[in-house]
């Protein structure tokens, strides 16, 4: 993004060079799921912002309303919503001079860890045919690690965009709770969700966000506090910061599991790149983190069946325009246009809200929450980040995790953490496993410290990143 953009400014190239070559790579990759949808209108923006996006074209999620344009959510249930009004963030964008070349491809609703879940069909993942991209913004981190845009926007609930910025090389943003308006993002658990960019590299990425973040009047939950320089913390040094690594990888954050190899070897690597840097290294204990899993799907899922009750038509009724009126529906008929995973999450979702049943489960998932933020706290006492795998292992193959759902679920254990306490996380491609695939690193961190985030992310990103190796999907040519 800021070579296209540095480019332009030397005029090296065009706004009318760049929009051709991104919409080559398109036609070239049209059968690879990313987008649902493609804008053949838009055309680079003329006016020269100042904004390093100025000109340059970027992908949205499905589940971003931007007016007059299909915003289906992956779901059959709104194959023909066009929203009458455009999310905060895409008119941002526009003010910037960025141009929505079209709508990616992803999970129904965002619920899933794969991209499969979508009712239009899989996404490609541009390093292997046979690997997810994963999920559920899929399409926006495949169309930005093969070159179909310059940068995207995806939706991070529990880790979909940091999970697919793993999964397909890319660096993925989920910004503090609050910090991107949501106004214009179909919502799935409010407090949880929040949108952030996906790009090919660090610097991209706090571009991306300097643009879109900041207070909205139009969203109520959105913070009322200064962005900062984004930009600038990425050239700052992070000598003198300290990281926390967890103890106990496999007990306090992957419920037992043991770390793939490859991954627990990337992070020891990630640590010694950032110890010649100057940064010190402590070790930090988040004992709660072995609820958050099981706490994230208990309050997702509840929070989904109140904001999706808005859809299935059950408790509103179906318009009769013969009648003039709404007509009560028993049992929802337009929410047989679900798919099962969202159907399922409902049922869920209204069984632990249910009376009898919410001091089991909500409650007790309400609680953990609250311990899970304060063992954050606690550990951001003593340190300035945490570093942690995005996850455990390479994208996994289709139909892998299908079957097994809560195989699926588990995808999300190291990214569930910063959506239950709110909190900033920066995914970046940090090496590739013994198969050649791509493996991410995240940074977490104290609420409204994203600039950190970028400076430590830089860091890493120069002794670790690989936007130059050969193999890397965005340099083979359409
Ligand atoms: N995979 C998680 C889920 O299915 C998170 C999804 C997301 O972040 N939108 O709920």
């Amino acid at each position: 993004l800021l070579e296209a953009s540095a480019g332009l400014r030397a005029a090296r190239w065009t706004r009318a060079d760049l929009d051709a070559a991104v919409r080559e790579r398109i036609a070239a990759r049209r059968d690879d799921g990313c987008y649902r949808w493609l804008d053949g209108d838009a055309s680079p923006r003329d006016a020269d912002t100042g904004s390093p996006l100025s000109g340059l074209g970027y992908a949205l999620k499905a589940n971003i309303a931007s007016r007059g344009q299909p915003t289906d959510c992956g779901s059959r249930l709104l194959r023909d919503w066009r929203p009458p009004y455009d999310a905060t963030v895409v008119r941002r964008l526009r003010d910037a001079g960025a141009h929505l070349l079209g709508k990616t491809n992803m999970d129904e609703f965002a619920m899933g860890s794969s991209s499969e879940h979508s009712a239009f069909g899989p996404v490609a993942n541009p390093w292997s045919p046979t690997r997810v991209p994963g999920g559920s913004s899929g399409g926006s981190a495949a169309a930005v690690a093969s070159g179909q845009a310059f940068f995207a926007l995806g939706s991070d609930t529990g880790g979909s965009v940091r999970q697919p910025a793993h999964c397909c090389g890319v660096v993925g943003l989920k910004p503090t709770w609050g910090r991107v308006s949501r106004y214009g993002l179909v919502a799935f658990a409010s407090s949880l969700d929040q949108i952030g960019p996906l790009t090919r590299t660090v610097a991209d990425n706090a571009a991306v966000y300097a643009a879109v973040a900041g207070h909205d009047p139009l969203d109520s939950t959105s913070l009322d506090a200064p962005v900062g320089d984004p930009r600038s913390a990425v050239e700052r040094s992070p000598r003198d910061l300290c990281v926390g690594v967890p103890g106990d990888l496999s007990g306090d954050w992957l419920g037992g599991e043991a770390p793939d190899p490859d991954v627990a070897d990337l992070l020891a690597a990630g640590l010694e790149d950032l110890r010649r840097d100057g940064v010190s290294i402590r070790t930090v204990a988040l004992p709660s983190l072995r609820y958050a899993l099981a706490a994230y799907y208990v309050i997702a899922t509840a929070e989904a069946s109140a904001n999706l009750a808005r859809f299935d038509g059950s408790l509103y009724g179906r318009p009769d325009p013969a009648a003039g009126t709404y007509a009560a529906s028993a049992g929802g008929l337009r929410g047989r246009e679900f798919g099962e995973e969202v159907r399922l999450r409902i049922l869920l979702g209204t069984y632990v809200l249910s009376e009898g049943y919410a001091a089991a489960s909500y409650r007790r998932a309400q609680t953990a929450r609250a311990r899970i933020a304060a063992d954050f706290a606690e550990a951001f006492g003593s340190c300035d980040a945490i570093l942690v795998p995005t996850m455990n292992g390479a994208a996994f193959e289709y139909g892998r995790r299908l079957e097994d759902r809560l195989s699926m679920y588990r995808s999300d254990l190291l990214t569930v953490p910063a959506n239950l306490a709110g909190l900033p996380a920066i995914s970046l491609p940090a090496g590739l496993d013994r198969e050649g695939l791509p493996l991410g690193l995240q940074f977490i961190g104290p609420a409204r410290a994203e600039e950190t985030r970028f400076t430590l992310a830089a860091a890493l990103e120069r002794r670790r990143g690989f936007g130059d190796r050969e193999e890397a999907p965005w340099n083979s040519r359409p």
